[in-house]
């Protein structure tokens, strides 16, 4: 296990989810560690360096988030309602695609970087909310929750949720770098660990309950001791770092997951779209007897012809 995770860290570390247990299954962990596929994302949009960072945040927290899935699906983690950064999206298949993009107004952003170089979250998205989507495949309804963005941190946001809300005991740790290669192009990195525990079993006679909860207690308590450089560095191997931190617990690791930036948009994904347009944003959306649709995750164009449109019109009427 230790010889596949070191060949993908001495190659460049791509990204990958690293699923591991404590205890047989009752907890249930994430190491997760974002590199070139996340700055496969931050290069091809150029956004401004504190956008890259939510960004960075959002993945790591969506590829941790993204447990068990029983089927294919994917999780996204969207900000809105803000009216500095107007919506940051990321996305994370089950299938190790992610893909992100934001918008935002330029001069307000401006405004405020003046000010400050370390804008606090509050600043950014004042008014904004945490949307955090689950959605399986064949499944018509989503798992959706709305979350409020009052801790310092996006990851401190979405561990008060888990608290409040009646979900199962949670640890996070979430944290992002980048790093100014001398190229001059600049390498964004992410790390996220999770730590989930089985809810109680109250059958179990109370001993084994007190027991239970001091080792979640340890477990958190272990988790909260790891420094982002640990987190981060390319020199120790997620499966080092794992014994270092839980080498007193009944540590399981699991094959690593690969993470890549890809977008699943396509030509039938967008016509789909189009069809749900009516005739007038059909006729008002028509340039040049042309329709261009510009994908906002991998800026990928998809041109759509009259005659193609025509038949996006008979599809409607049938
Ligand atoms: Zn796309």
């Amino acid at each position: 296990m230790d010889n596949v995770i070191s060949l993908v860290e001495k190659k460049k570390l791509k990204g990958y989810i690293v699923p591991f247990a404590l205890d047989g299954a009752m907890v249930r962990g994430r190491l997760v560690r974002l590199g070139s596929a996340l700055s496969d994302i931050t290069e091809k949009h150029k956004y401004p360096e504190i956008i890259n960072k939510y960004i960075a945040e959002m993945l790591a927290l969506g590829a941790a988030l993204i447990m068990d899935m029983k089927t294919n699906g994917a999780i996204t983690l969207q900000i809105t309602n803000s009216p500095l950064i107007r919506m940051v999206v990321a996305d994370v298949g089950s299938n190790g695609d992610m893909r992100a993009c934001a918008t935002w107004d330029d001069d307000a952003l401006s405004t405020l970087l003046q000010g400050t170089q370390n804008p606090s979250l509050a600043q950014l998205f004042s008014g904004g909310n945490l949307v955090f989507t689950v959605s399986l495949e064949h499944q018509a309804e989503n798992y959706q929750a709305i979350i409020e963005l009052n801790g310092a941190t996006l990851a401190e946001c979405m561990h008060h949720y888990f608290r409040q809300s009646d979900q199962v005991p949670t640890g996070l740790f979430v944290c992002t770098d980048f790093l100014n290669a001398l190229d001059g192009g600049n390498t964004y990195l992410a790390g996220a660990l999770l730590l989930q525990r089985t809810p109680i079993d109250h059958s179990k006679d109370s001993e084994t309950i007190e027991k239970e909860e001091d080792d979640w207690f340890t477990d958190i308590s272990l988790l909260a001791t790891i420094t982002p450089s640990e987190l981060l560095s390319a020199d120790i191997s997620a499966e080092t770092l794992l014994h270092r931190l839980f080498h007193e617990r009944d540590l399981n690791i699991f094959p690593l997951k690969t993470i890549q930036a890809r977008c699943h948009c396509s030509k039938q994904r967008i016509e789909t779209i189009l069809t749900n347009f009516s005739e007038e944003d059909l006729a008002e959306t028509l340039v040049e007897g042309k329709i261009d649709v510009l994908c906002e995750f991998c800026s990928e164009n998809y041109s759509f012809t009259e005659a193609e449109i025509s038949q996006i019109r008979e599809n409607k009427t049938e």
